[in-house]
């Protein structure tokens, strides 16, 4: 009988002095391990079974395994073999609630999606309850999908924050500016107002929460009001975010009304001279790349809804060329349909290969830049996140390798751009808080919000009705 007690109490022991740190070692909140450290660092992008030391939310060392075992000990050690360690993904441009309108007008153009189907629905559905819904599903998607930055324009931008607050996620919140009548103002003047005291209400209270101001378009904002977003966003310290010669419309709509290019508009009325986050801008001039790289322009690329709805090719190569910070987005999940940075980073090199017949452009280690830390330069976070390295934020994220179609692996970046999806990502962190771990999500209730979602979605379907047909375009 004494014998087994004895195991106890030696296994007891050992357990207790397991949590005690050795002589030098230095205690931190977490260790994120990997068979390979992708730190999108320059010195050193790649290190071969290292480890990330996080703790106050920030990375205080990275190196290898061994060493860092040595020298820290931490609350939590997730092991990683088999699993690379990188940054988090990086979504410049999406309208997150718009998860709510999946599927709801498929196979149409800019124009006719926004004004037949996008803007009725939004003024007849969209409130905080929608936003909070359909921003939490946003979330799930991807917190699942290893993204742990985005950028989100839309309305009620309290119920956004509030959203992401809970969920763990870092988010610039953009409320949109527009000059109609939207979800929640009557007009520009009105939307700008809200705007400004969102960003009062939200500057400076968690640092996982920016708020900025979001301007629709240079064809939704004339521009003595566009010069007014400047001014408010100047004042309150902000970025903006903009949807920047997105399609031939704005193009001919600039030219037919203010005998202009929009980004020429923009510079004219000196709305470029101040941080600015512009989606899509797939019509630049050759003229006009460099301005936008000399005006520090953070350009985000949004591949897959671009091909969707035809909108066209922005010229990626020419402006990572031209020295220009292209990001990586994923627009609303109504024009996408999904919020899969890994599908973003795939069609960006591709896209920009058969646009130009050239498959030299644009290669893996590009496009994982653009989701990382040319991202994060792109949405004025470039020291902040997006690469590995001691005393930036710790968002980062686990890929298991463990997946068939990883064997045999010549060329890790490779295989993260070109083979690597959504569900390899096991481990998502966000300020040195774990949002998902062993593949389950630990900060948004799916079942709750899969509930929500449908009990919404029942009522939409239901008076949505196509122009033509008169039948529910989004019948079952
Ligand atoms: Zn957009």
């Amino acid at each position: 009988m004494a014998r087994p007690s004895l195991l106890l109490l030696a296994s007891v022991l050992a357990a207790g002095c397991a949590t005690q740190p050795s002589a030098g070692q230095v205690k931190a909140d977490l260790i994120v391990a990997g068979d390979y450290v992708l730190t999108m660092d320059g010195d050193r992008p790649v290190l071969e079974v290292g480890a990330v030391v996080v703790d106050g939310g920030r990375i205080v060392a990275v190196g290898p395994r061994d060493e860092i075992s040595r020298r820290y000990r931490a609350d939590e050690t997730l092991d990683g073999e088999g699993r690379v360690v990188m940054p988090g993904l990086i979504n410049g441009h999406a309208h997150s609630a718009m998860t709510l309108m999946r599927g709801i007008a498929d196979d149409r153009e800019l124009m006719d999606w926004l004004r037949n189907y996008i803007f009725p629905t939004e003024v007849r559905f969209v409130d905080p309850e929608f936003v909070r819904i359909g921003t939490e599903l946003a979330c799930w998607e991807m917190i699942r999908g290893g993204t742990t930055t985005f950028v989100d324009m839309y309305y009620f931008p309290d119920a956004v924050a509030q959203a992401v607050e809970k969920c763990g996620l870092r988010v610039l919140v953009a409320p949109t500016v527009i000059d109609q009548k939207s979800p929640d103002a009557a007009d520009a003047a009105d939307s700008l107002r809200l705007a400004a005291d969102f960003v009062a209400k939200w500057k400076g209270r968690n640092n996982r929460i920016i708020p900025i101001i979001g301007a629709h378009s240079v064809y939704t904002v004339k521009p003595p009001q566009l010069e007014a977003v400047r001014a408010k966003a100047r004042e309150l310290g902000v970025p903006v975010s903009i949807h920047l010669c997105e399609s031939r419309f704005e193009i001919d709509y600039a030219r037919e009304t203010y005998s202009t290019t929009p980004i020429d508009l923009l510079e004219d009325i000196g709305f470029l001279d101040g941080p600015t986050i512009a989606a899509h801008v797939i019509y630049p001039t050759d003229e006009e790349i460099p301005i936008l790289a000399q005006r520090k322009v953070g350009v985000i690329h949004n591949p897959t809804s671009n091909m969707k709805i035809s909108s066209g090719v922005a010229p990626v190569a020419k402006m990572l060329q031209a020295g220009v910070a292209v990001g990586l987005g994923t627009d609303g999940a109504a024009t996408n349909n999904d919020l899969d940075m890994w599908e973003e980073m795939r069609l960006a090199a591709f896209l920009q290969k058969v646009a130009t017949m050239d498959p030299q452009v644009v290669p893996a280690r590009t496009a994982l830049r653009m989701a990382t830390q040319g991202g994060a330069e792109a949405i004025g976070l470039g020291d902040q996140i997006g690469a590995l390295t001691v005393g930036r934020r710790a968002d980062l994220i686990q890929v298991s390798l463990a997946d068939l179609h990883f064997t045999p692996m010549f060329d890790l970046v490779s295989h993260l751009v070109y083979v690597a999806d959504e569900q390899d990502v096991v481990t998502v962190v966000v300020d040195g808080k774990l949002l998902m771990q062993e593949g389950e999500v630990l900060t948004v209730d799916a079942e709750r919000v899969r509930a929500e979602a449908t009990a919404l979605a029942d009522r939409i379907r239901t008076t949505v009705v196509d122009k033509e047909s008169r039948t529910p375009v989004a019948a079952p």
